[in-house]
């Protein structure tokens, strides 16, 4: 499709631009404004909900550089993404390559329209970084499996219709063998979801419990105990997402604050600088991985240098910002603060999370020293 500037132009209503909308689709989700299923419903029916899959799953068959290219065109315009979450940004692309024919059919193109929400059960109490420490069990009771244990920072699972969820098939084999990926719905019987709530009195993470809970053998992804390899390329499509900034949205400015709350401060002008230029090379960096990984349909251990370089840089420039706003900084609520400096403060709080979610800064740091520079373990 050519033209993307114009047809967001067309097709964007004006009263959601430049609005932080975000809509995760499913049965529980309300749709923002119908200003906004009016946008939704032009993306999906051009397949615009998710650019590069094929036509076949309900998406627009756009290659890498145009789906970029349509991304900075919904930038340009401040048009919100049409729908954003696990389904589209990290289960969507591991069913293309891992799932059969009759499962990509069942799934994705519910996926592009909105109408299933994905959690993602990977972590457990004694299993974050550990990832295959994982404990909780599938076993095999012929054309069924019956789940049992439980999962944590479930993010938006009280939310979501289904789980894309790691589970142990095989509890003999070595940790990293005996994985299996399955998925099943949030509504079936023995699955109980529990917010934790949080400092912030929001609660957008849940544990969950599984007990007997039944889960489709058709629904187990790839191949009995190979899940580990599937989940590791999920959480690479889930980094790259981090990356181009779906999760963690850019947050507050960082030379108008400097303007405003620092303006005759020189380490302040030093520190801001050196920020922005790290963040004009790295969006420089990303550009030209996307050029170079053109002929390759899926990511590599690079999505841990960006997810890294993304969440760090994004948390950098809000502590920036932070301290150079002083005691207006960190304002929770009253009027004292202006409306964008407690939105600040929220997005900074975001950003340190941000440092954990998808495996921390550490593990990343861990993955490219040994899968990008070769060193040894
Ligand atoms: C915002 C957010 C959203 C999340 N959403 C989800 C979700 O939807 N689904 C889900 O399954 N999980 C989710 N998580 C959980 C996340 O994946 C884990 O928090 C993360 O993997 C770290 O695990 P942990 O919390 O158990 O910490 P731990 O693994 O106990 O780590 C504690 C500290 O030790 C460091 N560390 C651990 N191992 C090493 C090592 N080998 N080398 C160096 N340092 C190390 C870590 O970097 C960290 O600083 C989310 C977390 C956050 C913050």
């Amino acid at each position: 499709m050519e033209g993307f500037h114009a047809w967001v132009e067309q097709n964007c209503p004006k009263e959601i631009r430049g609005k932080p909308l975000k809509y995760s689709g499913g049965t529980k989700h309300k749709i923002p404004s119908p200003a906004f299923e009016l946008w939704f419903n032009a993306c999906v029916e051009r397949g615009l909900t998710v650019p590069e899959w094929s036509p076949d799953y309900g998406g627009a068959g756009l290659n890498k550089i145009d789906a970029a290219a349509f991304r900075e065109a919904l930038n340009e315009v401040g048009a919100p993404l049409p729908l954003f979450g696990g389904g589209i940004a990290m289960l969507g692309p591991t069913i293309i390559e891992f799932g059969t024919e009759a499962q990509k059919k069942r799934h994705l193109p519910r996926i592009a329209r909105g109408e299933v929400c994905w959690c993602q059960g990977y972590s457990e109490p004694g299993a974050g970084s550990d990832l295959a420490s994982l404990r909780t069990r599938a076993d095999d009771h012929g054309d069924y499996y019956l789940v049992n244990g439980s999962k944590i920072w479930t993010s938006g699972a009280h939310m979501s219709d289904w789980i894309f969820c790691l589970v142990r098939t095989d509890q003999d084999a070595p940790k990293q063998k005996g994985i299996s990926f399955l998925l099943f719905p949030l509504d079936a019987p023995g699955v109980t979801v529990r917010t934790i709530d949080l400092i912030n009195g929001g609660s957008e993470f849940c544990e969950a419990f599984f007990d007997d809970a039944k889960a489709a053998k058709d629904d187990l992804i790839g191949e009995l105990n190979d899940g580990w390899t599937i989940a590791k390329r999920l959480l690479q499509y889930e980094r790259a997402s981090v990356s181009r900034g779906e999760f963690l949205p850019r947050g507050g400015n960082l030379p108008a604050a400097l303007k405003k709350y620092a303006p005759d401060d020189a380490v302040a002008r030093d520190n801001v600088l050196r920020i922005e230029m790290d963040d004009a090379a790295f969006q420089l960096t990303k550009a030209r991985a996307t050029q170079a990984s053109m002929g390759s349909r899926t990511p590599d251990f690079a999505t841990s240098t960006f997810k890294y370089l993304s969440s760090e840089l994004e948390s950098r420039r809000l502590e920036a910002i932070i301290a150079m706003a002083g005691t207006l900084g960190i304002g929770w609520t009253g009027d004292t603060f202006e409306a964008d400096e407690l939105k600040t403060t929220r997005s900074w709080l975001l950003s340190r999370g941000f440092l954990i979610a998808g495996g921390s800064s550490e593990v990343q740091r861990n993955i490219v020293a040994k899968r990008v520079l070769g060193l040894p373990d």
